[in-house]
């Protein structure tokens, strides 16, 4: 069965305001009030119907995530749900760990996706997501590479095979709550389920707790993960490795391991998506007569660039393909160079004397300064005019 609009629940229409929304969930709890309904047998169900419903709508966070996404903004999949996380901040080598995935989310739905209480769904057998964030070099990600990453996370207890119990024995079901994973409390007016402290919402227990995890039916651990990272990665670039994640409560499935890319800047390359950029200075001479120069290339190679004579600081060359590697195929970016003219210091007498010769032959080799102030000339004519 399809779930129905939280809005169509309340009887409110789609953006009402918050005051429509609580008179709406007012009348329609009344009216569907189990109390009420002895001889409904649906009545209990639409009334969890609409508390879930306005247990959404009137959190504004919930209700944007809501309005954004529909029902599958509350569903399953990231299993933040609860499980033990490994122990802080570990740092170490290039790399870090963040301890769930779900804060990945924050900035999307706030903090509910984790503290969500009381839905029907209960994932907390999932084991949490890792974030390793990875610290790599241009020229690694120009290349990709290969990398050993010891990732700090919980596997599945030897011992008693996951299960949590002592040898291996099959769990119970928990008496506190007959195996729901709820339990019911009357407050004044309203009956509240609210997960059960016994078995945290698993709805069994285990009599003999395995000595060596403690129940848990997974123990801490560090592995050692070779991780390919292809070519074309750039920072912000997120890798899954599925199922490589914490080991699940009791037997549940593993989560998954992202690993977060994050491409350091480099001394000489600058780069724009596929393209590079590099800025490389000329000398006066070099700018005024031609030449050719070396330019470094990002495979560690070099490549020769003509420089045509009369070259301006600014002027940029393209080396086709020079650039990244596309990440999903396609094709190699270009290499731009850009070229700065380098007034030349520390000059002997010698050159001083040469440079007021060449001055004094000058004619017509500055034609922008020729344009430019002969614009200031008119400017500067208007304003007296
Ligand atoms: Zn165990
Ligand atoms: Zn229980």
């Amino acid at each position: 069965m399809s779930k129905r609009d939280y809005y169509d629940l309340l009887g409110v229409a789609k953006g009402a305001s918050a005051e429509e929304i609580k008179k709406g969930y007012r009348k329609k709890a009344k009216e569907l009030h189990p109390d009420r309904n002895a001889d409904n047998p649906d009545a209990e169900a639409q009334f969890k119907e609409i508390n879930e419903a306005y247990d959404v709508l009137k959190d504004a966070d919930k209700k944007a995530a809501y309005d954004r996404f529909g029902h599958a903004a509350f569903e399953g999949g990231m299993g933040g749900g609860g499980g033990g996380r490994p122990g802080g901040g570990f740092q170490g080598g290039q790399g870090d760990f963040a301890s769930a995935f779900s804060d990945v989310f924050d900035d999307l739905f706030g903090d509910f996706m984790g503290g969500r209480q009381g839905g029907g769904r209960q994932r907390a057998a999932r084991g949490a997501d890792l974030r390793y964030n990875l610290r790599v070099t241009l020229e690694e990600a120009y290349n990709g590479l290969q990398k050993t990453i010891n990732v700090p996370t919980s596997v599945q207890c030897g011992e008693c095979n996951g299960s949590g119990a002592e040898g291996g024995a099959e769990p119970v079901t928990c008496p506190t709550c007959s195996g729901m994973g709820k339990v019911r409390a009357t407050q004044g007016f309203f009956t509240v389920e609210r997960t059960c402290p016994t078995c945290s919402g698993l709805g069994q227990i285990i009599k003999n707790p395995c000595a060596k995890c403690g129940g848990q039916g997974r123990v801490q651990k560090e592995r050692a993960l070779s991780v390919n990272i292809p070519a074309g990665v750039e920072t912000g670039t997120r890798i899954r490795l599925a199922g490589e994640g914490e080991a699940g409560m009791r037997g549940g499935p593993p989560g998954d391991l992202y690993i977060f890319i994050e491409v350091k800047p480099h001394e000489i390359f600058e780069r724009e998506g596929v393209e590079l950029h590099c800025r490389v200075p000329v000398s006066m001479t070099t700018a005024a007569l031609g030449g050719d120069i070396e330019v470094p290339t990002i495979d560690g190679g070099r490549s020769r660039v003509k420089i045509p004579s009369g070259s301006q600081s600014g002027r940029q060359m393209r080396l086709r393909s020079k650039g990244m590697p596309a990440l999903r195929g396609g094709a190699a970016g270009d290499m731009f160079i850009e070229l700065a003219v380098e007034t030349p210091v520390n000059l002997t007498s010698r050159q001083k004397e040469l440079l007021r010769e060449f001055e004094e032959l000058s004619e017509d080799n500055n034609p922008e300064s020729h344009s430019f102030f002969s614009s200031v000339k008119n400017f500067w004519d208007s304003m007296k005019g």
